[in-house]
């Protein structure tokens, strides 16, 4: 493995060690709850907006080590962000995870999320990374319907 392979493990372990933003959020104005049937990770997603800006970011759950590690990286990333801003971020994870970025982008404009960059190459595992992100999406969309990654 490389350096940077070692550096993103590391980045992983730390986040599914401990999730950042992780728990109840009582006063949220959104809320959407994701699943995925083939690994069995659960994500809740909760939001309190100001306006057009993601004021608070907060989410629970359990799944596998991809799946919570991505999750608690999502609040980080979005976290203060306008609703506009945060799905196009979502769109551009998803093309990193599902290994369609442009080859010519900045991998440091990804911040911490270019640690996903490797999950391409794992079909299975790009659903664990992508579920939060589906979620926060229905969150922002405001549907109520839970999201499977079915
Ligand atoms: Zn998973």
């Amino acid at each position: 493995m490389s350096q940077l392979d070692d550096l993103y493990q590391e980045i992983i372990l730390d986040h599914t060690k401990r999730p950042r933003n992780f728990g109840p959020m009582e006063d949220a104005d959104r809320k959407a709850e994701g699943f995925n049937a083939l690994c069995g990770d659960r994500v809740t997603v909760y939001l309190r907006l100001d306006g057009d800006h993601i004021r608070e970011v907060k989410f629970q759950g359990s799944g596998c080590a991809i799946s919570t590690a991505s999750a608690s990286l999502l609040t980080e990333s979005v976290k203060g962000k306008t609703v506009a801003e945060a799905e196009a971020l979502f769109e551009r994870f998803h093309k990193l995870v599902t290994g369609k970025s442009d080859p010519d982008e900045d991998p440091d404009s990804y911040g911490k999320l270019a640690v996903f960059s490797g999950v391409s190459e794992y079909p299975a595992r790009v659903k664990c990374a992508s579920l939060c992100w589906h979620t926060l999406h229905s969150a922002l969309e405001g549907t109520a319907e839970p999201v499977t990654t079915e």
